[in-house]
């Protein structure tokens, strides 16, 4: 009889291997009294543990494979600086001076207290942050229980690992070692860790509560990262199934891979152009794997994440001119800073208590408002523009008088670099993003004064159907098939198209297979998606006729009722099964 354990599908993909049990052993905390000699040594037993615990994150870091996002070393770094901070470095100093108390013990009683501040909080960003607290506090305690010199063994290549839960850095270490697969017991699909082994690409379930008790070491499980399912003792005719899906996902993998060097043209012929989005310029390395394409979006605020000052001019013009040079000739869409709404940083002031953060003080309406912060990047765009192809993109455009201010700012800058004697391309390509309803009703008056459009459709949704994208309890009613939401799409395709000028589309719709065909038939022919998607994306396109298609995905958005507009979108999909598995 097999057995089934059912969980959250977190990261597609089938794996088949044996059991390897990880971490399973929690340390044991107790409280010991030391005498008034033995504090300092503690301290600096303690000090040593927070030290290795961040060689060990700045070690783990260097093994991170050079095509994965960026995601993957800002989750590192983000530990690292919890370990810096005095909330785990400092206090637990003064629990272990005042309680004469042992360093387990201090470490714990300040972990117990942090976790307790991060739940009683409602925003679910900042409940993540509370799984990081306590990988970061597990990290260091197993280094003072001496787990360092007999750290858990790593498990072997395929091996699917069972863990209670796993911290990012975990993650990434399990990779190192080409595990199969991966099943935690907690875990949701927003955690980072789940965020990670997708984008690392290693099939996992979560949330499979049994998952320690029921599962032995070396016993043979298959895992479906996409249904959330592990089954066990799994009979002959069920294994060979599975078997089957993993030989047809090999061969989709191998057939994605083909794709890198074939051009983006569809079946009767029509030209697209595929770009990247990336999040920091270390994406570069995963958008020079994915062949040679340019930058759709480079979302410049994670430039402001994570530190306390803002990045001045200078600094933001090596780093945007490394970029242009590393695209060696590809053009790099610089968008101005998306700071406010679920980005926040140390290192800008966005005012306490927003009542309704992503409708707040948000991207251009805070540039406009800090010309401090806004100024200086525009003149580090300009000036990175003279070592190669750049466009500039504002982000979050909802009214015309907005649009002419940014236009007035980058007037005076070219003028002030001039009258400096510095270097920019003056007929560098300003453009903007379509992301506000109220813009995409008046695209063609933006797109009267800009070089190109292109079309954010995370925000375009979220402000559409009025569903804050962060909220998961709305999450489900996020529709990129709403009639409102292909209507606006196509207002501003139309917009573009009477003003003469390219429109791209940047969000997540452009990167998920399942609409290519549909945009391709509303007339899109310029997609910037993750460069892990490229591969997928282009393999639509060059498997798509748009003579055909274009009827039907007009037809589409006729439609009110959601079922029938599912059903008409599997129709123009027909043909595509193998890859939309
Ligand atoms: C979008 O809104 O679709 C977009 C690409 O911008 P971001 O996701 O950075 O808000
Ligand atoms: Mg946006």
């Amino acid at each position: 009889m097999s057995l089934l354990l059912n969980g959250i599908g977190i990261s597609r993909g089938v794996a088949i291997g044996r059991v390897h049990r990880y971490d399973y052993t929690a340390p044991d905390i107790r409280r010991h009294t030391l005498a008034v000699e033995a504090i300092e040594p503690e301290i600096k037993r303690f000090c040593a543990a927070l030290e290795t615990a961040a060689a060990e994150l700045r070690a783990l870091k260097t093994r991170i494979p050079e095509d994965s996002s960026s995601e993957v070393g800002a989750f590192i770094d983000t530990h690292l600086l919890m370990l810096e901070d005095h909330l785990l470095s400092r206090v637990p100093v003064e629990h272990i001076r005042a309680q004469h108390c042992n360093a387990e013990w201090a470490l714990k009683l300040q972990h117990d207290e942090l976790i307790a501040t991060f739940d009683a909080m409602a925003d679910p960003y900042l409940r993540t942050r509370r799984d990081d607290v306590s990988h970061v506090v597990d990290r260091i305690l197993r280094l003072l229980q001496h787990d360092a010199e007999r750290p858990p063994a790593a498990p072997p290549r395929t091996s699917i690992v069972v863990a209670e839960d796993l911290s990012p850095s975990d993650v990434v270490a399990l990779q190192h070692a080409r595990i199969g697969g991966l099943v935690t017991e907690y875990g949701g699909p927003l955690s980072h860790t789940a965020i990670l082994a997708r984008s690392l690409g290693i099939p996992a379930v979560m949330g499979t509560h049994a998952a320690g008790r029921l599962l032995h070491d070396t016993e043979r499980v298959i895992i479906d990262g996409e249904a959330g399912l592990v089954l066990a003792d799994a009979d002959e005719a069920l294994t060979r199934r599975f078997r089957q899906k993993l030989r047809a996902q090999r061969a989709r993998n191998e057939r994605l891979r083909s794709m890198r060097t074939l051009p983006t043209v569809t079946a009767d012929g029509a030209d697209v152009t595929l770009q990247a989005n990336i999040e920091l310029d270390t994406d570069l390395n995963a958008v020079r794997q994915a062949g040679e394409i340019g930058v759709g979006l480079y979302r410049t605020e994670f430039l402001f994440i994570g530190r306390r000052d803002p990045p001045d001019e200078e600094e933001q013009y090596k780093i945007y001119r490394r970029a242009v040079r590393g695209l060696k000739g590809q053009v790099l869409t610089i968008r101005t800073l998306d700071l406010g709404g679920d980005k926040l940083s140390d290192a800008v002031d966005i005012g306490e208590q927003t009542p309704n953060p992503a409708m707040g003080l948000r991207a251009i309406r805070l540039s406009l408002r800090e010309p401090a912060l806004f100024v200086p990047q525009l003149r580090a765009i300009l000036r990175a523009s003279s070592h190669g192809p750049v466009r500039l993109m504002l982000p979050m455009l909802t009214d015309l008088s907005e649009l002419h201010r940014a236009l007035e700012l980058i007037a005076e800058q070219r003028e002030a670099l001039s009258s400096e004697g510095r270097h920019y391309d003056p007929s560098m390509p300003i453009g903007a993003m379509i992301e506000v309803p109220a813009a995409a009703l008046i695209a063609e008056d933006f797109a009267r004064r800009l070089d190109f459009l292109s079309i954010g459709t995370n925000d375009l949704i979220q402000y559409t159907l009025a569903i804050d994208r962060t909220d998961d309890a709305v999450n489900d009613l996020y529709d990129p098939l709403h009639p409102a939401v292909l209507k606006l799409v196509r207002l501003t395709l139309d917009g573009a198209d009477k003003a003469g000028i390219p429109v791209a589309m940047c969000g997540e719709m452009a990167g998920d297979p399942a609409y290519t065909r549909l945009l391709l038939g509303l007339g899109l022919r310029e997609f910037s998606v993750p460069p892990n998607r490229h591969a997928e994306i282009k393999y639509v396109i060059t498997r798509s006729d748009v003579r055909i298609i274009s009827a039907r995905a007009a037809q589409l958005c006729t439609l009110p009722n959601r079922q029938e507009r599912l059903q008409a979108l599997a129709e123009l999909n027909r043909g595509l099964d193998e890859l939309l598995l």
